[in-house]
């Protein structure tokens, strides 16, 4: 389920940038975003882009991005960091529509994503049974912070590779396919790992995991492997469209001989009763290394021990928060 990527949103706070007068530091839902000076009130609405949000070319009001590309980026402006983008309302073509429409569309904006499958290795869509991966950043909903609190739940890291997913039907076939598509047998990467494991055999019919690729040509390599890995986040029972609690999902792991993504914390108990679940501490939680390397990791990704839904989110509650010193390196 992809969130909204461009919606109405309410500016909630401004503030001086030092030493730039035609700049001001604003605050959208949980995002600190620079704005120009003149533009807002607080209180006012705005159009807020997300990051990776990729501009139509030839509208005048996304003009001005042309000389640094059309996707919306993290930068760091005169000190401040700013991620995502706030314009005025006027620049939609209808009337403004109430705070949290998604305007996606009435603008032309499409989420930036790094590669396609060579179409030649499309089987089919994606199997309509499994949920496809997809993490909602905590800024753009602060209500899982509220809904998290008070529950144990878990902390993984977030790796930097390329989504697959791996679905035995309830005949038995083995559906393998990247982040959108399913994938013909092959020498691509996310077939490789289906043999490497045996999924064909080792999955019981009807479950589906679901786990990050990485490796030599994936990305960045930025664990340094020699060879490629999947690493485990999810799995989901088709039968009862349900996902695996942490315990279940770490002991099908074991028991089929699979690797999970790290898992940095389990916070339970009163631990998890008093633990502070304001966005700052997140952010530093989501800061550091992966393990043994130079390299900083992406960040982590956020699940209660036993799967709820998030009203917030209308689907699992789980969300990710992404190291902000990785995204100032633009490496993202
Ligand atoms: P983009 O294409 O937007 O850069 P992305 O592929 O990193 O994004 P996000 O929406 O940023 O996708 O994050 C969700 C993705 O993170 C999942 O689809 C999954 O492939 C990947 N991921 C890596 N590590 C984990 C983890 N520990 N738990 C869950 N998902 C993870
Ligand atoms: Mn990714
Ligand atoms: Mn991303």
């Amino acid at each position: 389920m992809e969130r909204k990527l461009v919606s109405i949103q309410r500016i909630d706070h401004l503030e001086p940038v030092s030493g730039a007068d035609t700049l001001l530091k604003a605050r959208v839902m949980g995002w600190d975003v620079v704005v120009k000076k003149g533009e807002f009130a607080v209180g006012d609405a705005c159009v807020f882009f997300e990051i990776d949000s990729l501009l139509p070319e030839g509208r005048p009001w996304a003009e001005f991005l042309r000389p640094r590309g059309f996707r919306v980026k993290t930068a760091r402006l005169r000190g401040v960091l700013s991620q995502g983008l706030a314009l005025p309302t006027s620049i939609l073509p209808s009337t403004v529509p109430a705070v949290g429409t998604d305007v996606r569309d009435a603008l032309g904006v499409v989420k930036f994503e790094p590669a396609l499958p060579d179409t030649r290795e499309v089987a089919g869509p994606f199997p309509g049974q499994v949920p496809k991966t997809d993490e909602v950043r905590v800024q753009s909903a602060l209500g899982v912070l509220d809904e998290l609190r008070g529950h144990d739940f878990f902390v993984t890291t977030k790796l930097d590779g390329t989504s697959g997913t791996f679905f035995r039907t309830l005949d038995g076939e083995l559906v393998a396919c990247s982040r959108n598509w399913a994938l013909k047998r092959g020498p691509n990467p996310v077939w490789r790992m289906a043999e490497k494991y045996a999924l064909d055999t080792v999955l019981p019919p009807g479950f589906a995991v679901q786990g990050e690729l990485c490796g030599p040509g994936i990305q960045k390599n930025r664990l340094g492997l020699d060879a490629l890995e999947l690493f485990i986040f999810s799995v989901h029972d088709t039968r009862t469209g349900v996902f695996l609690g942490h315990e279940d999902f770490i002991a099908f792991c074991a028991e089929h001989g699979l690797r999970t993504v790290p898992v940095e914390h389990v916070v339970t108990g009163e631990a998890a009763r008093a633990f502070d679940h304001g966005l700052e501490h997140y952010l530093k939680l989501a800061q550091g290394h992966y393990p043994g390397t130079k390299q900083r990791k992406e960040g982590i990704v956020v699940r209660p021990l036993v799967e709820r839904l998030s009203p917030t989110l209308g689907g699992r509650l789980s969300f990710k928060v992404i190291n902000n010193d990785f995204l100032l390196k633009d490496e993202d």
